[in-house]
């Protein structure tokens, strides 16, 4: 090995130009030194000795005369060539992951042993020529030429590994690039070129014999890399701006926001929190509880159990005020689990929103009522619609609607269905003698008597001035008549109390019944109306049946309709 120390030196131009990169990966790394942290620094900075080294050892290849002296320094490089990418892949990931705890002093062993077994085997080479094949020549007979390496197994099982490294540099910077958003995505596409480049020079001269001053591009263009990242991390300060950036933004934000640890005690709260609450200095660590204003109601709703997506609705009185409370667990993710740090608590201002919708609830509920209101006089309405107001009997519009539903009723089960028109007796002298008004006390007092003295299942109905029609479903002619006769005798037996005294009044009677009068309304009125002309014609207070056959008017004698 002195030999190869003592060979022959030329400082070429190239040598020249290496030892310059050295100096600059030099003055990075020193300069590095004196930065403000970020997550992978010192991996960075053993990043740097690495390529430093390679390059050196390149250097000193190119500037050695004779050939045995090159292989001896292109196999001392090898120690900066795997551990270039070792630590580059260690950096990218800390970095990325912001992890700024520096590797554990067992995992930097167990990184360098490897890079420690390659460069032996390297040395070795002259013993078993299993890492620079017999073929390892220079390319000319000048001197000082560049090698021509012939690669054996162990040397292709060495670019392997350091390959794997190269592999997982790429895929974790494409990963943080493709999860990460906006000025990170592109700071980490930036990661992603920058990364790229050693592998495409590595590629180059591995696979296409790609050289720059006879020799392996790579180290030069990590050079480049190591540049890029500094300027990228240092330069471009992306992880120092953002949270700067990111506070201002909390000072500027016109809604409350507190930060408080798992101890309920307030680290953080902006400018609007500080407002809401009425405090100035001294707030640090003071717990939310005592905090004044919100912090107790606060607190129960912290309390609460509830989703992180769910909103919670802060209510402060005096002025009324409303809040939403949207509250972020804030983590740490280590290698022994995932512990919770604190709670952001992020205060909505909704009072307006709020009172808006306060006030649309009261005008719905409002609103609400109207319609009830209003469907109820509908069906009030409705209701008077059908009835008659001096008697509240029903009135002839709800005798259709009635009777075709009996008509049905009757047809489907074959039940009769029995009609009467009933006409109060010689109601012209009772008005004439007691005037109108005892006159529609007297009819008040038929209607309530004629009500209580019929079947729930039976309807009334007033027909015209002194006259009612009574429907009587399932009554055959026996039962009805029996039944009008009753009423006929009841009546005339019944004192009616009206304004100016007792009064009595008699009833006729004319009975239809369905089938045998008529399987319609019309025929089974005009043969109710021609027995009603009957009993009035044999001398009042009398129920007269319909003769069975369809009727017929007697020709001179034929009795008018009878007229209210
Ligand atoms: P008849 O026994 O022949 O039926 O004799 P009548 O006096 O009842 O005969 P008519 O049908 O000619 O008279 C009916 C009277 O009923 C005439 C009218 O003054 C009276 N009337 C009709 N509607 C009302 C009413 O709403 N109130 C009062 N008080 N009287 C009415
Ligand atoms: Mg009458
Ligand atoms: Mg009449």
């Amino acid at each position: 090995m002195n030999g190869q120390l003592t060979a022959a030196w030329l400082l070429s131009g190239p040598v020249l130009f290496t030892a310059l990169l050295c100096c600059g990966v030099l003055l990075l790394a020193h300069w590095l030194l004196r930065q403000r942290s970020f997550p992978g620094r010192e991996s960075f900075i053993v990043l740097h000795v690495a390529s430093l080294w390679w390059l050196l050892a390149a250097g000193l290849e190119m500037a050695v005369q004779d050939a045995d002296s090159k292989v001896f320094w292109a196999s001392m490089a090898w120690p900066g060539i795997v551990l270039t990418p070792t630590f580059w892949a260690v950096f990218l990931w800390q970095y990325v992951n912001s992890v700024r705890r520096p590797l554990p002093r067992r995992a930097v062993l167990a990184l360098t042993l490897v890079p420690g077994l390659i460069w032996a085997m390297a040395l070795s080479n002259p013993w078993h020529g299993l890492f620079y094949g017999a073929g390892t020549a220079p390319l000319s007979a000048q001197a000082g030429a560049p090698i021509r390496y012939q690669h054996g197994p162990l040397f292709y099982l060495a670019a392997a590994y350091v390959y794997l490294f190269m592999a997982f540099c790429m895929g974790v910077v494409i990963r943080a690039a493709a999860l990460s958003k906006g000025v990170y995505r592109r700071h980490y596409l930036a990661f992603v070129l920058v990364t790229a480049l050693p592998w495409l020079a590595n590629l180059g001269y591995v696979g296409f014999g790609w050289m720059l001053f006879g020799f392996d591009p790579t180290p030069f263009t990590f050079t480049f890399t190591l540049v890029a990242f500094a300027w990228l991390i240092i330069g471009v300060r992306l992880f120092d701006l953002l949270p700067v950036a990111r506070h201002l933004l909390l000072e500027a934000l016109l809604d409350p926001v507190l930060v408080v640890d798992p101890h309920r005690r307030v680290v953080e709260a902006n400018p609007a929190a500080l407002k809401l609450a009425g405090l100035g200095e001294g707030w640090q660590g003071r717990r939310l509880l005592d905090w004044p204003v919100f912090g107790a109601e606060l607190q129960c709703l912290l309390v609460e159990q509830g989703g992180e997506q769910e909103n919670r609705l802060l209510t402060l009185s005096d002025p009324a005020r409303y809040f939403e409370v949207r509250v972020r667990t804030i983590e740490r993710v280590t290698h022994s689990g995932t512990f919770d740090i604190g709670r952001m608590l992020y205060l909505r201002d909704v009072t307006q929103r709020h009172l808006g919708e306060l006030e649309l609830a009261e005008a719905l509920a409002l609103s609400e009522e109207r319609l009830r209101t209003i469907s109820s006089l509908h069906e009030q309405l409705q209701a008077q619609a059908l009835r008659d107001p001096l008697t509240g009997l029903y009135n002839r519009r709800y005798l259709d609607e009635f009777f075709a539903r009996e008509l049905a009723r009757a047809r489907r089960d074959g039940t009769p269905l029995a009609l009467a028109l009933i006409d109060l007796d010689h109601f012209k002298q009772l008005n004439d003698a007691y005037g109108h008004l005892e006159g529609d006390d007297v009819l008040k007092a038929v209607a309530q008597y004629l009500c209580s003295n019929t079947r729930g299942s039976d309807a009334v109905f007033r027909f015209g001035g002194e006259e009612f029609l009574l429907i009587l479903p399932g009554a055959d002619v026996q039962e009805a008549r029996q039944r009008l006769e009753g009423l006929c005798q009841g009546l005339a037996a019944q004192p009616l109390a009206t304004r100016g005294g007792v009064r009595r009044v008699t009833l006729s009677a004319g009975l239809a019944v369905l089938p045998e009068q008529g399987l319609e309304l019309d025929p089974l009125l005009g043969a109710a109306d021609l027995a009603l002309y009957r009993a009035k014609a044999a001398g009042r207070n009398r129920v007269c049946v319909s003769p069975a056959r369809a009727p017929t008017y007697p020709g001179a004698e034929a009795p008018q309709p009878i007229k209210g």
